[in-house]
């Protein structure tokens, strides 16, 4: 018989965070401990719009419910162990789980609003050869509470200067859909309106081409944004590139994406990070135009970021410019990736690689 959430949770040897819980699941779980329902939505109006930090806080609740929220959840999901500011404003958070482990956060500030990167597992087992994130392979999946809580917390940072999260990116360590369940819960509770009610639209998930949950998602039907991380013209170069080409081929994933595209009546966003002298030249601008030919999407090229542990060099300005201009005489959208954050490591696992050596080898 499946596990309900609360039974899950019983079941687990830490508490669990309270963050993990949809707004169902925890009216489930009141009902449960003969409680009234409509307590759930004071509680996440406590979680989400006041952002308290204890349970002692939710004054509206009586002793004995916040006594026994605190006996089976945690609150203190993160803690904080570096935050970094650069000079462009990017903020880049090091936080440590219950376990020891720690994960990136990364709050970039654009002209349209703050956006926060998050981490979707501890380390990643997907092995792009150009990714810090995958140093150390795959630790452990974060629970959906620890995927929120890394926006809560970046939040209430904010808080102190009264701005506010408007977008979240999911493109932080990790494979999102290697950890569906928890990453879909997560968007269920960044999206609701009695949770943090970050519209649909001004949230964005990326993944590497687990083409089995590519089809699942379209299903979900969420109008959220799509970004495949592309990074190659053909077969050859992508699967030398990244290894999960090996598996989920190309033209499956292009079927994938058609799927996705057809169902969800949205565009998509490729991901194309530029290497230098692999996939960077003109003759592999027009092969991708052709991959993608009749594709509804955007293209984003992404000049690569230096990681000590890969040899991969940067693309030249100059050849950058070349490549997005033979993109664009095929009618192709295409933008180059602004960087953020370049004197604090804030490119995906940098952070974590240098200070944390012991969890990355
Ligand atoms: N695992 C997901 C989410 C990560 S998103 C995915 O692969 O899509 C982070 C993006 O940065 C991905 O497109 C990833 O391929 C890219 N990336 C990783 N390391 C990079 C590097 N050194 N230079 C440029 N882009 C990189």
């Amino acid at each position: 018989m499946e596990q309900t959430a609360a039974e899950k949770i019983t079941a687990a040897e830490q508490k669990p965070s309270i963050y993990t819980l949809q707004l169902h699941e925890l009216k489930n779980w009141l009902k449960d401990n003969n409680e009234k329902a409509f307590r759930a939505e004071q509680i996440f109006d406590w979680l989400y719009t006041k952002r308290v930090t204890s349970f002692d806080e939710m004054t509206n609740l009586s002793k004995g419910l916040r006594d026994s929220l605190s006996a089976n959840f945690s609150l203190t999901t993160l803690k904080t162990i570096i935050q970094q500011e650069s000079s462009d404003g990017t903020i880049k958070f090091l936080f440590e789980l219950h376990d020891g482990y720690s994960i990136e956060t990364v709050l970039m500030r654009h002209d349209y609003g703050n956006s926060v990167c998050v981490t979707t597992q501890v380390g990643c087992r997907i092995g792009c050869t150009f990714c810090a994130s995958t140093l150390g392979g795959l630790k452990r999946n974060l629970e959906a509470g620890e995927i929120v809580a890394q926006v809560v917390k970046v939040q209430q940072a904010l808080d102190e200067t009264n701005e506010r999260v408007s977008s979240v990116v999911i493109m932080g360590i990790g494979e999102p859909f290697d950890n569906y369940d928890s990453m879909l819960s997560f968007l269920k509770i960044i999206n609701h309106d009695k949770g943090l009610n970050i519209g649909a639209r001004h949230i964005t998930v990326s993944t590497s081409g687990i083409i089995p949950k590519i089809y699942k998602f379209a299903d979900e039907n969420m109008q959220i944004n799509f970004a495949i991380s592309l990074h190659a013209p053909n077969t050859e170069i992508r699967s030398r590139l990244m290894p999960i080409n090996r598996a989920y081929k190309l033209p499956d994933l292009m079927d994938s994406i058609r799927y996705y595209i057809n169902k969800t009546g949205r565009r998509v966003s490729f991901e194309y990070g530029l290497f230098g002298g692999v996939n960077d030249q003109v003759e592999h601008a027009e092969e991708l135009a052709k991959l993608i030919k009749n594709v509804k999407c955007h293209v984003n090229l992404i000049p690569v970021n230096y990681v000590p542990e890969r040899d991969y060099v940067r693309t030249p300005k100059d050849q950058i410019f070349a490549f997005e201009k033979t993109l664009k005489k095929h009618g192709i959208n295409v933008t180059i990736r602004r960087e953020h954050g370049h004197d604090i490591d804030a490119a995906c696992g940098q952070l974590r690689a240098k200070e944390r050596k012991e969890e990355t080898r």
